[in-house]
């Protein structure tokens, strides 16, 4: 990937981004500027004035039992700064606000201890508004689907033990429509002219991608029950935008993008994982420049795929397999291959995830730059292991949605 026009986009790509990336956070902050709250009888509704719509997540907490919103790159006016409120509604008890750190706002809800809420949370445009309305279980009856009993796909995934951390519990538009998984797309990283990155005993990137998705394919066939297709079958340059595009067209349920990592800190090693999103950390944008410079694109789409990310409406979905897929994988290797630096889960501005109509993720599986991985790398075995990390991660996030395929 280091040719002299590569490397020539790679660096205005690399200059586009990290001004884009810090202009964003910078500029625009959103400020959270005042606050609505109605108690319905069957439900609590919050309303959140905002300047402009941002990424944002939530969780849920026990003992007590509390539900939380992360608002990222966003700030609390001072006037709002550590505010409370006390209610005796019927689901919500008491709502908090505080600047978690300089970028995320959480706000709190104190819950009235088992209800079993739900929440559904939503963002409206003019003015930019962000609404959480927590229901009761019993009234969301009409609208949840039913449970994971249906069928499953004849597999055994087994379940580590749940962390201490909080679960995610988004209400998306997939989960409110009950949709589940039955076409996937797996699109190995480069090929063709575009080696992707190179180990130093000169294992590729693009041949490495290929073969562990086909692994992968033939898991998610045989024991997942899914219909699957690659992007590319075999060393064929294939442009970034035709790989979302082929998922689209095929009306894939989920594109999931396999690529491997190379660092200059050679001790490096793990998995870190990717949904389209702004990043505020330069070494995200380093990477994604990157696995940008094959594009085709040039300086004026930039605004295009700022459009894009802002648009885009699969944050939710996109994280949560993300995080399941990365959870799931680093485990497996951890588990069967000792310890690994676990890179995290992060939002990227990333060519190949833009245009998607499907949760869409980009997994750079391991280090071809750290030696122990790029060993390991050559094995069948551990190339077996990594397929079925992802797959186990896959099977997590469509059990989530409580789907069979
Ligand atoms: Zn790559």
């Amino acid at each position: 990937m280091h040719n002299r026009s590569g490397s020539w986009l790679l660096l205005i790509l690399t200059l586009v981004i990290l001004a884009t990336a810090s202009a964003v956070q910078t500029q625009s902050l959103a400020e959270i500027g005042g606050l609505r709250y109605h108690q319905h009888e069957n439900f609590f509704r919050l309303v959140l004035e905002l300047t402009r719509v941002r990424e944002y997540s939530s969780a849920e907490l026990s003992q007590p039992d509390r539900l939380y919103l992360d608002i990222y790159q966003s700030r609390l006016n001072p006037s709002l700064h550590g505010k409370s409120y006390e209610f005796n509604a019927a689901c919500v008890r008491q709502l908090r606000l505080a600047q978690r750190n300089p970028s995320t706002v959480r706000v709190t809800f104190e819950l009235q201890s088992g209800t079993k809420e739900r929440e559904k949370i939503y963002y409206l445009k003019n003015p930019d508004r962000l609404v959480i309305d927590i229901y009761h279980q019993s009234t969301l009856q009409a609208v949840e689907k039913p449970a994971a009993s249906g069928k499953a796909p004849a597999t055994t995934v087994s379940q580590p033990p749940r962390p201490a951390s909080p679960t995610v519990s988004g209400y998306s538009l997939v989960r409110q429509l009950g949709l589940g998984v039955k076409k996937i797309a797996l699109d190995p990283g480069h090929g063709g002219t575009d080696p992707g990155c190179l180990s130093r005993s000169g294992l590729k990137e693009k041949d490495v991608a290929l073969d562990l998705a086909k692994r992968l394919k033939s898991i998610l066939e045989t024991q997942g029950g899914f219909e699957v297709f690659l992007t590319r079958e075999s060393d064929v340059l294939l442009p970034l935008e035709k790989r979302t595009k082929l998922a689209n067209e095929r009306q894939a349920d989920l594109f999931i993008s396999i690529h491997l990592n190379a660092s200059p800190r050679k001790t490096r090693t793990g998995v870190e994982t990717f949904y389209l999103n702004f990043s505020p950390d330069p070494a995200v944008n380093e990477l994604a420049a990157r696995e940008n410079a094959s594009s085709s694109k040039n300086i004026r789409d930039m605004k295009l795929i700022v459009d894009k990310i802002i648009k885009n409406n699969k944050y939710e979905e996109s994280r949560a397999l993300a995080e399941k897929i990365h959870h799931q994988l680093l485990g497996h290797l951890k588990q069967h291959f000792g310890p690994r630096d676990n890179l995290g889960v992060k939002g990227g501005p990333f060519w190949v995830l833009i245009g998607s109509e499907m949760p869409a993720v980009l997994v750079e599986v391991s280090h071809l730059s750290n030696q122990k991985e790029e060993e390991a790398l050559k094995t069948d075995f551990y190339r077996e292991n990594i397929a079925t990390g992802l797959f186990r991660g896959i099977m997590e996030y469509v059990k989530s949605l409580g789907k069979g395929s």
